[in-house]
């Protein structure tokens, strides 16, 4: 048998492949690499086979050796290679030794239609998984159309491995997570399937997708607690739900931990800590922490319970739970800079920049601690709305002898604004001046706005979008009328003369008829644009969901989730 041969011929020739060129005994040069066997094989028996071609292949190390057999393949058989070697060069192609999807892509695709009810569904399976690894889409939705066509039930890794490649239809991905949604869950669901779904969900914006995706694996989300990867997709939804504004699905979800055990875990209080945060929701924190075991007890919570503290003005709060860590005097440490940071913030938010300036001089005092640029541009920062010079001259060396390029640039357009609150306008310039001079970029502002149908468009200030430029009239003439309207209420209008990024991704999204408007903006909201905000929704009767860098509000009848302290 070919078989035999192959395998006899593999296993005394080792070790293989040869580098260089080999002489047999007989005095013949035998090529190099695996077609020195092919030319073994044919001086033994004077025939090589498609069987014996394909046993070889799998023994392949790199493409190029893959395609050698290939060639020889395609010589030998008239270009009708069989597609049994064509599906097993695909599965090597595939594999951790060969490790090239588009290779294996172009493999299968060589297979005759006719003959792909024959191919094992593990050749299909290896290159998905490849493909879908290495974010190449196209082999990837090749191999999932070939296993449908090959007739077998499909399981959810194989959705998940498709929709992890990055297939760039939003259409088609929404089409395939509904089509895995029809199946129950298994039991054994591997977590790593609702990580994905998840994080596409995240990057779509599609916060009713994620909610679908919880509720079609919650079978899977209650059978094993002590599963690493699924403490992993729970914190990762109760982000999710965090950003989404929904606080009764969070706690939900948070009340669904709890029950599996697994709530105590810091990833997972530790991500809970961190939307009530972001929401301000300081009582719960504080509720929450008291049953947090010493031991678990991390910085990153207690930073998370700080900044609650700071977003909701809960000072008192927040500088007693620093005493009782300090006095705990646990080791090491839980404190770190940034929960100084945290607290510093509190303060300065609140006009108490004495208690600001000691706190930062206890963080100096403490070797492990210390003091840093982003806890001067947080004193600096609230100097604009409470008009303090002096702080915010203070703050502002701090930075420039502590801090990096772009803190130091955000440290100039701050200082530039607190001179222009005192109302001296030359000064304010020539801050900005002093910046460009010295080559400082600010960080680009950036708003993202979801459409709800997985699709998104990108603003920056004076700029739409090119994709929406037949939308620049409609979005102008919307931006006119809550000039006028604004200025009726007596609410500055800075923010739409001045084209922010918010209000043009704003104005387009009304012009589109959407009551629910979620924005998601890389750096901190600007105070006019709050401002400006709150009364547009009660004008256009909206809720808008602005997600910025530090929190986030949920702004309807003219009010905010912050309460104003941002
Ligand atoms: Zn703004
Ligand atoms: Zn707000």
């Amino acid at each position: 048998m070919l078989w035999g041969v192959a395998r006899s011929i593999l296993r005394h020739s080792l070790p293989w492949p040869a580098s260089r060129a080999f002489v047999h005994s007989s005095g013949r040069t035998l090529r190099k690499g695996l077609l020195k066997y092919v030319d073994l094989a044919e001086e033994r028996d004077g025939y090589v086979g498609g069987g014996f071609l394909t046993g070889l292949v799998r023994k392949a190390n790199d493409s190029r050796e893959v395609r050698e057999l290939l060639n020889e393949g395609a010589r030998r058989f008239n270009n009708t290679v069989p597609w049994q070697f064509l599906a097993a060069a695909a599965q090597v192609s595939a594999g951790p030794s060969v490790n090239d999807p588009q290779l294996a892509g172009t493999l299968l695709a060589r297979i005759p239609p006719e003959n792909i009810p024959h191919v094992h569904e593990g050749v299909f399976r290896a290159v998905l998984g490849n493909a879908s690894k290495h974010k190449n889409s196209l082999v990837a939705i090749k191999a999932f159309r070939l296993l449908v066509a090959r007739g077998l039930p499909l399981i959810p890794t194989d959705y998940a491995r498709v929709i992890h490649s990055g297939i760039d239809s939003l259409d088609e991905e929404t089409r395939l997570m509904n089509q895995l949604f029809e199946q129950p869950c298994p039991h054994d669901l591997d977590p790593r399937v609702i990580g994905v779904l998840l994080k596409r969900c995240n990057a779509r914006h599609e916060f009713d997708l994620a909610r679908k995706v919880w509720q079609w694996a919650a079978p899977r989300c209650h059978a094993k607690a002590d599963d690493h990867e699924l403490r992993f997709v729970t914190a990762q939804y109760l982000l999710l739900c965090g950003r989404t504004g929904n606080m009764a699905v969070a706690r939900q979800v948070w009340e669904d931990a709890k029950n599996a055990g697994i709530a105590h875990l810091p990833i997972i209080t530790g991500s809970m800590l961190s939307i009530l945060a972001a929401h301000g929701a300081d009582d719960e924190v504080l509720r929450l922490i008291k049953n947090i075991p010493p031991s678990s007890f991390n910085s990153h919570m207690l930073t998370a319970a700080l900044t609650a503290c700071s977003h909701s003005g809960n000072v008192d709060a927040a500088r007693a739970l620093m005493d009782q860590i300090e006095t705990d005097n646990r080791q090491p440490p839980v404190a770190d800079i940034r929960s100084y940071t945290a607290l510093v913030d509190a303060f300065a938010r609140r006009g108490d920049f004495t208690s600001a300036l000691a706190i930062i001089e206890r963080a100096k005092s403490q070797s492990h601690i210390g003091e840093d640029d982003v806890m001067w541009i947080t004193v600096l920062g609230p100097c604009r709305h409470f008009k303090n010079l002096p702080v915010a001259q203070m703050a502002f060396d701090a930075v420039k002898r502590l801090g990096s390029p772009e803190q130091l640039a955000s440290a100039y357009v701050l200082m530039s604004d607190v001179h222009k609150a005192c109302g001296d306008l030359s000064a304010a310039s020539r801050m900005q001046q002093e910046r460009l001079e010295k080559g400082l970029a600010k960080e680009r502002g950036t708003v993202t706005l979801s459409m709800g149908n997985g699709k998104t468009h990108v603003f920056h200030v004076r700029e739409i979008p090119p994709e929406l430029s037949h939308a620049s009239s409609a979005i102008h003439r919307k931006l006119k009328e809550w000039s006028l309207w604004l200025a009726a209420c007596g609410v500055s209008d800075e923010s739409i003369q001045c084209q922010h990024s918010e209000k043009l991704a704003l104005a387009y999204a009304i012009t589109q008829g959407m009551s629910h408007v979620v924005l998601r903006k890389n750096l901190r909201i600007c105070e006019a644009c709050h401002e400006a905000s709150k009364q547009i929704t009660v004008l256009e009767s909206i809720s808008i969901h602005h997600w910025d860098r530090s929190r986030v509000h949920i702004m309807q009848d003219g009010k905010c989730s912050c309460n104003d302290r941002y």
